[in-house]
């Protein structure tokens, strides 16, 4: 199958895209993931990327067609695929359908996962990163805490709060999302491919998405 994933900064998409590569093999793709190793590795295009992400603002569209152009050529996209972070603006979603159109490719849901704004603010800001590039583990200082002393389980090393995760970052990324990506719903309402699910726990509404591509096939 081929899905988008639609949704603001800590809707849980990233989350719902890992369930669902589980449930029929295909890939995901995350362009924030991409975006964050090429920053790690110092690429150029890390190297471009890297002062709009940390103010929370959206990598320029040219550059990430060039990097979708890219990888959904890769061979492992034809077992399906499930974009995550990706269309973000208008202008990406028609570079997409363009692309998808030459490639013969049809996308089979955008999957719109709605989550009150509380909600989202809870989970962004209460959530840490292991700060060494390698292990990367994710915490939620409620739910799934690091070491008392603010270190990582896994490594030992400090656990830390991703500078597009705080408090000023966060409300200029939901601002982002509001005024460039929110308008995608309508775009692919249009299209007759949208559905919106009110998501408030990633494992039901994986299931329910299940529910629906069943019903579409
Ligand atoms: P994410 O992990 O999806 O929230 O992405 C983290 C950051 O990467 C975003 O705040 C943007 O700076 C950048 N980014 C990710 N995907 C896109 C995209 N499709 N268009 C523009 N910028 C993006």
């Amino acid at each position: 199958m081929n899905i988008i994933l639609l949704g603001p900064p800590g809707a849980g998409k990233g989350t719902v895209a890992k369930l669902l590569t589980e449930y029929d093999g295909s890939v995901q793709i995350s362009t924030g993931d991409m975006l964050r190793q090429a920053v790690k590795e110092g690429t150029p295009l890390g190297k471009e990327a890297k002062s709009y992400m940390e103010r929370g603002d959206l990598v320029p569209d040219t550059l990430i067609m060039r990097i979708m152009e890219e990888r959904l050529a890769q061979p492992d996209c034809k077992k399906g695929f499930i974009l995550d972070g990706f269309p973000r603006t208008i202008p990406q979603a028609e570079a997409l359908k363009g692309l998808l159109e030459r490639m013969g490719i049809r996308l089979d849901m955008v999957v719109n996962l709605d989550v009150p704004r509380e909600v989202i603010l809870e989970r962004l800001t209460t959530r840490r990163t292991c700060s060494d590039p390698n292990c990367q583990e994710i915490y939620n200082v409620k739910s799934s805490p690091p070491n008392p002393d603010g270190t990582c389980k896994k490594c030992g090393s400090l656990t830390v709060q991703r500078d597009d995760e705080t408090e000023e970052a966060i409300n200029f990324r939901l601002a982002t999302y509001l005024e460039k990506t929110a308008p995608l719903i309508s775009y692919y309402e249009k299209e007759g491919i949208l559905k919106t699910f009110l998501s408030l726990s990633s494992k039901e509404t994986v299931e329910e998405i299940k529910k629906a591509l069943h019903r579409k096939s």
